[in-house]
């Protein structure tokens, strides 16, 4: 049962094969004997999920399944779930039980999903390799050696692990695709204001949105037709109408124009990363797409371009971590200043500091102008660079990231590095573009992925190109050896 895809499941729910019930109980069981192998979960559970599995039982019965119906999924802990802890992967929200639900939550549980419980983070999303997390650090299914990428790396490595048929992630700058390439499933981040932002903890709200993971773009399809939407309650998301994602995924790739960023291609991408995606492309012309090399010259200020805009913005959203409003506070505090920093020295990790202190510096006078409204600019260069390319093009292809996943450790003390880990996402972000990656093979028995970046809300055609791509390989059903 637990590898089968939501298709599956739903097909499986319908014909009464299973119940909601004992497929959740089967996942909760997994969970239960093979997560202490991953550590993808912060929080389970069980009495919740079973809870709702029994009300989507008995909404299937009386003929109103919801379009998830049934179905179990892992919610990253960045989302508020009202009742249940909601740490964002902090100390200092670790203690912390929403009285809300976020809107992403509200409308999976009205579509009659149910909820395994809350996964692993990068510690306020921030990290590409879930290791600045509280809880610890999540284990690659796939070489429980490696680190699954981050900041969503327990979403994906629980989807990986078949430890839930899908999950949700954040990406702010490429924490969706990049754990999808380093854990072998799909990931897609849609176009900024696509999914509201309401209830999950901001990380830096320009930025971040939300997204879903799962083995097969037609799950994506389906997650995000649940997903996507306009919200009073989240005034950056946009009120544009929201087709069937399902519609298009047949479409035919005849003539599809396919653009290769020459910038994706050179000096810091693995060769044998490079030689997998060179023949995921060729696989595409085989479809009938027409490749086309193209140039982002801007690409190279993607990521310090990034580290001004996203810590500007960490240090203004985290100020309400202040031991008052939100989050941990010390023990016997002086007074309010010795409250103030104690709590936020204590409730903090090493990676939020070192954002909150380049943020505020950025911020402050004297210095704005000089790295924020800069930043600000070469944003906007970014994202002319990419509608110019759109103008040849439907799709830019290249690597999610440089590299397979790396090992536990190997870049903790080397920020620089472990940041240039999005090199290839976090220009997507800027430009407020959908992107995804997929399975396209493996180096060394570690999965690879492709990315595909798309026009501002196509990300019908992306969702379609993906599909297209998994009907003509299986890369996207391999399991690793112990999770199979
Ligand atoms: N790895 C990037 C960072 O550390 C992106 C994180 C994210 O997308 N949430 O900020």
């Amino acid at each position: 049962m637990h590898n089968k895809t939501i298709t599956e499941l739903s097909a499986g729910l319908e014909a009464g094969d299973f119940s909601s019930v004992e497929l959740t109980q089967t996942y909760l069981d997994r969970i239960h004997s093979l997560d202490k192998q991953v550590n993808s979960f912060i929080t389970v559970t069980p009495e919740i999920a079973l809870e709702q599995a029994k009300n989507a039982d008995a909404q299937r019965a009386a003929g109103n399944a919801g379009l998830l119906n049934g179905i179990p999924l892992a919610q990253k802990d960045i989302f508020c779930t009202k009742g249940v802890r909601t740490s964002c992967g902090s100390k200092m929200l670790d203690p912390f039980v929403s009285p809300y639900d976020a809107t992403t939550i509200t409308k999976f549980n009205d579509s009659g999903a149910v909820m395994l419980g809350k996964t692993n983070m990068d510690e306020f999303a921030m990290g590409s390799s879930n290791e600045t997390s509280w809880y610890g650090t999540v284990k690659n299914p796939w070489n429980q050696e490696t680190v699954p990428g981050g900041s969503s790396g327990g979403s994906a490595a629980a989807v990986a692990a078949r430890l839930a048929p899908a999950s949700t992630g954040t990406d702010t700058g490429g924490s969706i695709r990049q754990p999808a390439s380093f854990c072998g499933i799909t990931g897609l981040k849609p176009t900024y204001g696509r999914v509201s932002r309401y209830g999950m903890i901001a990380f830096a709200s320009s930025l971040d949105q939300a997204g879903p993971m799962t083995r097969t773009a037609e799950d994506a399809a389906l997650m995000l037709n649940v997903m996507a939407g306009h919200d009073l309650r989240d005034s950056t998301s946009v009120d544009e109408a929201v087709p069937d994602y399902t519609a298009n995924l047949n479409d035919s790739l005849e003539g599809l124009k396919v653009g290769l960023p020459k910038e994706f291609f050179s000096e810091g991408l693995n060769d044998d990363v490079a030689k997998v995606i060179e023949s995921a492309v060729k696989e595409y012309e085989k479809m009938g797409a027409v490749i086309k090399e193209i140039s982002l010259p801007t690409s190279n200020l993607a990521v310090p371009t990034y580290y001004i805009i996203a810590p500007s913005e960490c240090s203004s959203n985290l100020s309400r971590m202040d031991g008052v409003r939100f989050g941990h506070r010390c023990e016997d505090p002086k007074d309010l200043n010795d409250l103030y920093i104690r709590s936020r020295g204590e409730g903090f990790g090493p990676e939020v500091k070192r954002r909150i202190l380049v943020g505020t510096y950025a911020l402050s006078e004297g210095f704005y102008d000089a790295y924020y409204v800069k930043a600000q600019k070469t944003r906007r260069l970014i994202t002319n660079d990419f509608n110019q390319a759109f103008d040849d093009v439907d799709v830019i292809m290249g690597p999610a990231a440089p590299s397979t996943a790396f090992k536990i450790g190997e870049l903790t003390d080397d920020p620089i590095t472990m940041y240039l880990s999005d090199i290839y996402t976090i220009a997507v972000n800027l430009a407020g573009l959908p992107g995804m990656s997929i399975p396209a093979g493996f180096v060394n028995n570690m999965p690879v992925g492709l990315q595909l970046i798309g026009k501002h809300f196509a990300e019908s055609k992306l969702l379609n190109v993906a599909h297209q791509f998994q009907k003509e390989t299986d890369w996207h059903l391999k399991a690793p050896e112990s999770f199979k």
